[in-house]
């Protein structure tokens, strides 16, 4: 029996609020409980966005939106859907990043689930308390490296949440699917362990055979749970994205997005950047400022890529070159972490990146290092005298991190540049022509890499398939986007780009026997059938 009354009115899957009409107010016992004039979801949207709109500042705007979500679904999609270029940054990063710094000061009621080192034992018990059954989609944080404001233990709930919503507003995965999750292992961060506000355990980190157990336990129990779920890692320290990664993706449907998202975006910005210079993915030869996740995640599908053209593995990996904190990654060096080793290459230890360009002649690079103005202008003319197009990715975020501005890449490339980066930057007129800066932002491939996941019953999420996902999405940007510089498409393209890509992974997933769906004839057509829209149903 579905909630009536007061009850129907606290569920935000159901809520219509002042939508109800006149017949649903007398059947399902609102009367009295609403005002008594009757809203369309378009006048509630207006109103809703003007509210938005006379918020001060973003962090507001973000608390009015929770808000919103935690009382009416269907109404907030709505909002975020119509306006997807203004709510993304309000919703997702850079705000989220504010929120979650601010998520013990402005937390209100609970969206998620904390699994905390208390829970060691009876972690199946807990994911049974969550009021939804048959949940397909858990991103999940350890809070470790949120964004790029490092260890915020618990306050990093911020993040699953709002990649969940992003799932449905970019993929329409349906809302009661989604389910956002933080272990809560303790935190580093002294400074949230001494503070007042603080709203996980007051304890250091549990690392080592503790958290392996932790989170071992955490796998079991979300098979067991949810058999159906696919299971997103998200911001991970380092040290344990990659090791979680290897250990469980072929264990249950996972990936992770900081590794593989953007691995798949940044590949795609390339291959669309391709389509201008004329190149081929096997003639370029990448330079990576940063080897962290993103980095060594980007040359991983690169290799994946080329190696399906044809290349050998070794040959594609020699086309990678790493500059990372000491400098470049070279076999000579002691200090690698295990990460970086496929791509210590046998060269001279040069120690810095502008070396690094003259001696390598590289036709992209990319900064994935989280370190402002490292992209100088001695390098970015070096850059453009060895390129006619040279490609140039500053993709660290926020804006503030980014290797250099859209405007300087322009600048000191003579208009030449095909820039893209992490956080937006604003079109750029220079001599005369009008460059627009391309957005790799990873919510170009994660939703509808899910969305394909889900809609196939994947039991793997593959590499094969974020190559996919990254294929797909560089021959849909635009000639005339080209034109302008742009390597990705408008962000009002969302939806579309989300179910071709989720059209590409399921296909993958049916072809490589991978589906534990059955293959419908038309599969386009069956994933766009299912994906969530923000429109009311009619209870009477
Ligand atoms: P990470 O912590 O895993 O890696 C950072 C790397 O940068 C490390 O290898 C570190 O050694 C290196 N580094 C630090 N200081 C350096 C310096 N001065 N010179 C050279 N290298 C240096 O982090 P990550 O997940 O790889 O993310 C890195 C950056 O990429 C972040 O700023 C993040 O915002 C950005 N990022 C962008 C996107 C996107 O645009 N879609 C997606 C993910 C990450």
């Amino acid at each position: 029996m579905p909630p009536r009354g007061a009850a129907l009115l606290t569920d935000p899957l159901l809520n219509k609020g002042t939508a109800f009409t006149e017949r649903e107010r007398d059947a399902l016992g609102l009367r009295g409980l609403l005002p008594p004039r009757i809203f369309t979801l378009e006048e509630q949207a207006s109103r809703s966005l003007a509210a938005v709109h006379r918020k001060p500042d973003a962090l507001e705007k973000y608390i009015y939106l929770t808000n919103l979500q935690n009382r009416n679904e269907v109404l907030f999609y709505r909002v975020v859907m119509d306006h997807i270029e203004e709510m993304v940054p309000l919703i997702y990063t850079p705000t989220v990043g504010q929120a979650c710094l601010e998520y013990g000061a402005i937390y209100r009621r609970p969206r998620g689930l904390f699994l905390t080192l208390r829970d060691k034992g009876r972690i199946a018990e807990v994911l049974r308390h969550w009021p939804v059954q048959g949940i397909r989609l858990i991103v999940v944080t350890d809070g470790e490296r949120i964004l790029g404001l490092g260890d915020l233990g618990a306050l990093g709930m911020g993040i699953p949440v709002g990649k969940l919503s992003l799932y449905t507003a970019c993929a329409g995965v349906h809302p009661s699917y989604t389910l956002p999750i933080t272990i809560d292992v303790g935190t580093d961060n002294q400074d949230l362990l001494d503070g007042p506000v603080y709203i996980g355990l007051r304890q250091k980190r549990a690392r080592g055979e503790e958290y392996d157990a932790f989170i071992e336990e955490f796998v079991e129990a979300v098979a067991t749970v949810f058999p159906k779920a696919l299971l997103q890692w998200e911001d991970f320290g380092n040290t344990n994205a990659f090791r979680l990664l290897g250990a469980y993706q072929q264990r249950l449907p996972s990936f992770n997005d900081d590794i593989q998202g953007t691995a798949a975006v940044a590949l795609a910005g390339v291959m669309a950047a391709l389509r201008v210079t004329g190149g081929t993915l096997a003639d370029q030869k990448l330079l990576f400022l940063g080897a962290g996740e993103a980095g060594t995640g980007i040359a991983d599908l690169y290799v994946a890529a080329a190696t399906s053209a044809g290349m050998g593995e070794a040959e594609a990996r020699a086309r990678c070159w790493f500059v990372d904190s000491k400098g470049l990654v070279v076999q000579s060096r002691t200090d690698l972490a295990h990460h970086k080793l496929p791509y210590a290459h046998a060269h001279e230890y040069l120690p810095s990146l502008a070396e690094a360009v003259a001696a390598l002649k590289p036709t992209a690079l990319i900064g994935v290092s989280g370190m402002p103005q490292t992209f100088t202008q001695p390098i970015v003319e070096q850059m453009a005298s060895l390129n006619q197009r040279p490609i140039v990715f500053a993709l660290s975020n926020p804006t503030s991190k980014a290797e250099c501005t859209a405007e300087q890449a322009y600048a000191w490339s003579d208009g030449r540049a095909i820039f893209a980066s992490g956080s937006p930057f604003a079109e750029v007129e220079f001599k005369g022509r009008r460059h627009v800066p391309g957005q790799g932002n990873n919510i170009y491939i994660f939703p509808g890499v899910g969305l394909g996941v889900l809609a196939s019953e994947s039991r793997e999420v593959t590499d094969a398939m974020f190559l996919a996902a990254a294929r797909t999405l560089a021959d849909m940007v635009d000639p005339a986007d080209l034109d302008l510089g742009r390597v990705y498409p408008a962000l009002t393209r969302i939806r579309e780009v989300s179910l071709r890509i989720a059209t590409a992974v399921a296909a993958n997933a049916h072809d490589s026997g991978l589906a534990r769906a059955s293959r419908p004839e038309d599969l386009a057509q069956d994933i766009r059938a299912r994906m969530f829209e923000p429109v009311y149903r009619e209870y009477a």
